[in-house]
């Protein structure tokens, strides 16, 4: 049985700043799929307001319940269907334990969030993957022939990572009505996209949908996920799995203070639409760069220079990017994250110094 392998970063700002000489603040982190929209300086105040609010000597008890609430409110949910997390990462793997048995089989496609094999190996189960047709369309037939009675699980990223595509809402309902166990759509860049499967929830009992506060609402450091699902679904989830403490006080008022500041969230959403659609549109003005359309706050992109070179190039000049080798047909893959105007600006000047020209 294979191993889960270890789930790192591959490098940290620290790190990359401590080998250049340069501050951790020069350095523009573009790796990991995290939004600069949302500003700092509100998110602080809404910090520094949340730690006034909060007594940390007594342990989050209602906290937990009024998110909740205000989740099933916001996205016209029963409130028995939400499920919080530390982070999606945590309901991902409490998924796996909780759906897999040793021996038992999950299947996701190729390529697609790691975590959803980790967790899955950590189970003990086994994790078969269906690659993605080169236009990151999904092979749902290739899909249902794997299917036998050890089959429990579909993860499906979507709008998935690294492609950046949303997956069509008929294909998603297709798989919903046809496979015979659970499945995930794991929607953490879905605020970016078209459509939320949340919709189809009503309908279909084996659905589960994950959602972040890490993306859309820009709070990737305090580690607040969430799903929503059938109540008999959710039901385990809380009451059998999870410590009893599970997140922080301060998580879940933060995520409360974000929820009553949405429109706050929309206009981050909205500027990240802008820059994604400009830097799309600019990648693909270098010669030696091709960039794909992206329903995501990142961008996935392939060149005409090794990218193990590329990525080492704007390592060395304070840049990081995540370097992917090859994704299905296309060679030399990399993934950026949409920063800020002035941090695309300097990553299309490097990326033009080291894969040639303006076109
Ligand atoms: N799902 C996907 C597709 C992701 O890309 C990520 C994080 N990069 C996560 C889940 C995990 O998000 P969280 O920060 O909520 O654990």
């Amino acid at each position: 049985m294979a191993q889960p392998g270890g789930y790192t970063v591959e490098h940290t700002v620290a790190e990359v700043a401590g080998q250049l000489g340069m501050s951790p603040l020069d350095i523009i982190k573009l790796d990991a799929n995290e939004n600069f929209f949302m500003p700092k300086g509100t998110i602080q105040r809404f910090l520094r307001e949340v730690s006034e609010e909060c007594d940390l000597r007594i342990y989050p008890q209602e906290e937990e319940d009024r998110l909740k609430e205000l989740l099933s409110d916001f996205l016209d949910v029963a409130v028995g269907r939400v499920v919080i997390g530390n982070g999606s990462d945590e309901l991902i793997q409490q998924i796996a334990h909780l759906f897999l048995e040793k021996g038992d089989q999950a299947i996701s496609v190729k390529p697609t969030f790691p975590m959803y094999k980790h967790s899955v190996l950590l189970s003990e189960a086994e994790y078969l993957e269906v690659s993605l047709n080169n236009d990151f369309s999904i092979d749902i037939e290739g899909i249902m022939s794997l299917i036998n009675s050890r089959t429990k699980l579909l993860f499906l990223c979507s709008p998935n990572n690294p492609t950046a595509n949303q997956f069509p809402l008929n294909k998603v309902v297709s798989l919903a009505e046809r496979f015979p166990g659970i499945v995930v759509i794991d929607e953490a860049y879905g605020e970016f996209a078209e459509y939320s499967a949340i919709s189809l929830l009503d309908e279909f009992e084996n659905l589960i949908v994950l959602r972040t506060f890490s993306k859309a609402f820009g709070l990737a450091g305090l580690r607040l996920g969430y799903a929503i699902m059938n109540p008999e679904l959710a039901t385990p989830i809380s009451k059998r799995l999870r410590l009893p403490y599970p997140i922080s006080s301060i998580s879940l008022r933060m995520g409360l203070k974000m929820l009553s500041n949405a429109n706050l969230v929309k206009e981050g959403v909205e500027q990240v639409k802008t820059e994604r659609t400009k830097l799309v549109e600019r990648l693909n003005q270098i010669s030696g760069v091709k960039a794909f359309d992206s329903q995501t706050n990142f961008i996935l992109l392939h060149t005409n220079v090794q990218s193990n070179k590329v990525h080492q190039y704007l390592l060395n000049k304070g840049i990081m990017i995540k370097n992917l080798g090859t994704v299905l047909n296309f060679r030399n893959c990399l993934r950026t994250t949409v920063g800020e105007p002035e941090m695309n600006e300097q990553l299309l000047e490097a990326l033009k110094e080291i894969c040639g020209g303006q076109r």
